[in-house]
């Protein structure tokens, strides 16, 4: 999870749709938007080209009970179907971080340690923060179905992977750290828009003894 800078003002749409009995809020202008805004990565996970985009919302709308919500832009979120449906939960209702109007990366820590996700709240008494945090775990190790099984795990996998490619690069740029390719690489990977940025930035940012220079690439 990354900072995302919401455009404005709100798709058209979404007033007109309200105003009807059956409104949508996800019409063309409202997709291409969150898209665009959300550089194509699922806010929570920060999977990239997602297959099964959906329009997640913050606060929930409970079947369109609460129509302001259900409508509101700044309610509106990009994410990908397993993390949208994993958030359906009680425990989340009362509202995760909101990305587009704090930095995640001042509240939560994303490591990857091994073989296991670890996401945290800097500050324990940080309620959004906290649920943010328990939401990112989650959607990497939620395991009570099958299909569940199978999407945490090629969450993982392509986190892993990613982080590999990372730490593949930094090792090379430790020997050659003024090759341009290598600073290209590594300022690509390690930008907000690209994929698990959280996790590679964070990983940057703990080690940034050894990396200094890289410290306008997570800035
Ligand atoms: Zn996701």
């Amino acid at each position: 999870m990354v900072q995302i800078e919401r455009s404005f003002p709100a798709p058209k749409s979404l007033a007109e749709e309200m105003e009807k009995a059956n409104g949508s809020y996800s019409k063309p202008d409202v997709i291409e938007r969150l898209k665009k805004d959300f550089h194509g990565k699922c806010y929570i996970c920060g999977m990239k080209g997602l297959q099964d985009p959906q329009v997640e919302h913050l606060l929930p709308h409970k079947n369109g009970r609460y129509k302001d919500r259900k409508f509101d832009w700044e309610n509106l979120f990009w994410s990908c179907g397993h993390c949208n449906n994993v958030k359906n939960q009680e425990a989340y209702d009362t509202g995760i971080l909101d990305c587009c109007k704090r930095n995640p990366e001042e509240a939560i820590i994303f490591e990857l340690r091994g073989q296991n996700v670890l996401v945290k709240e800097v500050d324990s008494g940080d309620r959004e923060a906290v649920l943010a945090a328990q939401l990112v775990t989650e959607v990497f190790n939620i395991r009570n179905t099958g299909m569940r099984v199978y999407k945490s795990d090629m969450r993982f996998k392509m986190l892993q992977r990613e982080m590999n490619v990372l730490y593949k690069k930094l090792e090379a740029y430790k020997k050659e750290p003024d090759s341009k390719i290598l600073n290209r690489t590594l300022k690509a990977l390690l930008r907000k828009e690209s994929a698990f940025a959280g996790f590679k930035r964070y990983y940057v940012r703990m080690h940034l003894k050894e990396y200094p220079q890289l410290a306008e690439y997570i800035a």
